[in-house]
């Protein structure tokens, strides 16, 4: 049976392993090396990468459709991305995606290497017009902090019909609940640190091109920039993928628990969370996601004093940065620099999987000490 033939919870599993021999391990092992004897398929690991990185980009590759590229953080893969483009490349990047992207895209135009347009991206009207002449549209959706939702299969096709290159930050969806290089995208980018990985204990990104020739430009960064995945980390990372969608599926109906509860709460004046029938990206993300997700940000009654109040409370959850661990994490954004779009009493969380009461009388305790 082909991976094209299997669902994609079963692709999770089986995907990137070893051959099929007897007396071959199940999973590929952590091979430690950066030289191999001469005159074989590959010499050196920066060049030809490793059966232990082959085998993560494999089981990525497989389940976004297309050929994958392993990188030593998410920015690492980011980076290599924005580096193979020609100087004086204009792009157009949402206003609210993850901020270290926006930091890289700003830095790079200070210095006259692009030129970067922001823009709401869930004004595909005002989207399309910002990108009528672009190279490059980055998309993030949902977005980092912010949970909105790009209308990704018309912009993919506008990428497409103008001539940019589309690129789509997948890290909150997964593949398990989108997949942009169907829809049109040209590269899929994850932050492997989070929902890959899944356990907050490594650093990883990946780059997924359509092909392999579209994945050739951004092996050759990787090459020659050097940004190279540990071998511990990419056996992590595959290790996490394999329990993906149980732990995707846990979170995600948790989420949707949370954030009709967090909705009902007199200490929160706002959810965003797609699930919810009365956010603006709900219609679009039930129209092109599998899931609505585990990620998810409220506002608290009061602003920033009470909203740090509430992480300074949980004790369940943890006040911590990333996403998309098993254990369920708060994060005040609106406190980092370049932030100032996000609203002050903003909190985001990345559900995990621990039990759905216990996130709940934890939440709706710091909540309401916080709020009285
Ligand atoms: N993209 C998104 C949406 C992220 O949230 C992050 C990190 O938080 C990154 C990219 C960067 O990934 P990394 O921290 O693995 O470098």
């Amino acid at each position: 049976m082909t991976d094209e033939a299997l669902r994609m919870e079963t692709v999770a599993i089986t995907a990137g392993r070893p051959s099929p021999y007897p007396g071959h391990p199940l999973s590929t092992p952590i091979v430690l090396a950066s030289n191999f004897r001469a005159d074989g398929a590959v010499e050196y690991a920066r060049d030809g990468g490793t059966d232990t990185w082959q085998a993560l980009e494999t089981a990525v590759g497989s389940l976004e459709g297309g050929d994958a590229v392993a990188f030593a953080s998410g920015m690492a893969a980011a980076a290599a991305i924005l580096e193979s483009l020609p100087t004086g490349t204009s792009v157009v990047v949402p206003a609210d995606c993850y901020a270290g992207v926006r930091t890289l895209l700003n830095e790079g135009a200070a210095h006259g290497r692009w030129k970067v347009t922001a823009v709401d991206i869930t004004d595909t009207a005002a989207t399309e017009q910002a990108a009528w002449a672009a190279d490059l549209l980055w998309l993030e959706s949902p977005t980092n902090p912010l949970i909105d939702v790009a209308d990704l299969p018309r912009l993919c096709a506008f990428g497409r019909d103008r001539g940019a290159q589309v690129v789509v930050d997948n890290t909150f969806a997964t593949p398990l609940l989108q997949r942009p290089l169907a829809a049109g995208a040209d590269y899929v980018l994850h932050s492997a640190t989070k929902f890959i990985g899944g356990h907050s204990d490594l650093l990883m990104g990946v780059v997924v091109g359509r092909d392999p020739a579209a994945a050739a430009p951004i092996r050759r960064r990787r090459q020659l920039a050097g940004g190279t995945p540990g071998a511990l980390e990419a056996y992590l990372a595959l290790r996490g993928l394999r329990t993906l969608p149980v732990r995707l599926e846990r979170a995600q109906a948790s989420a949707g628990v949370l954030a009709t509860r967090l909705a009902a709460h007199p200490g929160v004046s706002r959810v965003r969370y797609p699930g919810l029938p009365a956010d603006p990206g709900h219609a679009r993300a039930a129209a092109q996601m599998a899931g609505f997700g585990s990620m998810l940000a409220f506002e608290v009654v009061g602003g920033a004093g009470p909203a740090d109040a509430v992480c300074a409370g949980v004790r369940v959850a943890v006040a911590a940065t990333s996403l998309g661990g098993v254990e369920t994490t708060l994060e005040r954004r609106a406190k980092l620099a370049g932030q100032g779009h996000i609203p002050a009493g903003l909190i985001r969380m990345s559900v995990g999987i621990e039990h759905v009461e216990d996130l709940w009388a934890d939440l709706d305790r710091a909540l309401t000490a916080a709020t009285a």
